[in-house]
């Protein structure tokens, strides 16, 4: 299969493309366009595999979000830990910290991060991994587990932060903030990192890049994320979804 590139990140078995799933989908997958689906809890990755096993060019990730730590149980930790087995499902994700909504408690979130990536981890598959407002929580933990391969999904942290999780061998995944007008800095970060540690990707349904902020984001623009970081990088657009395409092998052993 020759792909142009890939969304590394877009929920596209959330409700909000219930009522046209498969031509969202075509839009992307006729541009060339490959996608990562992760879950956010134990139904949307069960989702996610289900449509990685019946759309071509579509991977799965499992895993439970921050914001739904306080429900993770045991037995969700064996399910994950079967799905992985699962031919289209490639890592686990997404996961991590977010002490912005804080929709379950800290020292919750932080057991259950550690647990799914000490389990990625122990069965050599990578993690995209949700940060905000917990960078230094975020970069302790990742610590405490060497040799784990990685995305920082919708990267918008400080470079302090960006350099940390680089040398620990993490990449970065940009997304549609990237385009909005005051996110200088950002962009600034985008020209400054390292193009072959650099991931893209929607998080659709969220965050549609400009100019289409504040409607329902697809796959498919990615393309958009793609032109903005030629533009910082000065490289043909073609160039950077090569790029991407090859780092997005690297960390998620896609497309074999
Ligand atoms: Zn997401």
């Amino acid at each position: 299969m020759n792909l142009l590139g890939i969304d590394s990140h877009c929920h596209l078995q959330d409700p909000v493309f219930d009522a046209d799933r498969e031509e969202v989908f075509k839009r992307a997958h006729g541009q060339g366009l490959g996608l990562i689906v992760p879950g956010y809890d134990m139904e949307s990755s069960a989702q996610a595999i289900r449509l990685a096993h019946t759309h071509e060019a579509m991977w799965a990730l499992v895993g439970v979000h921050p914001h739904d730590a306080k429900t993770f149980t045991e037995s969700d930790q064996v399910r994950l830990q079967d799905w992985i087995h699962d031919d289209p499902v490639i890592g686990i994700g997404e996961i991590g910290l977010d002490y912005h909504y804080m929709n379950s408690p800290k020292e919750v979130q932080r057991a259950v991060f550690r647990q799914q990536a000490e389990m990625a981890r122990g069965m050599n598959v990578p993690i995209s991994v949700h940060s905000r407002e917990a960078e230094e929580d975020t970069v302790a933990i990742l610590r405490e587990l060497p040799e784990i391969r990685g995305v920082l999904h919708c990267f918008s942290g400080s470079q302090a932060f960006a350099t940390q999780l680089l040398d620990l061998g993490f990449y970065l995944s940009f997304a549609g903030p990237i385009s909005f007008k005051s996110a200088h800095d950002l962009r600034d970060l985008v020209k400054w990192a390292p193009m072959n540690r650099i991931l893209i990707e929607t998080d659709a349904p969220y965050l549609s890049p400009v100019p289409w902020r504040g409607q329902r984001n697809e796959p498919s623009r990615v393309i958009r994320v793609a032109e903005i970081v030629a533009a910082q990088k000065n490289f043909s657009t073609q160039k950077v979804f090569d790029q991407v395409m090859s780092n997005t092998i690297s960390v998620f052993h896609v497309a074999s």
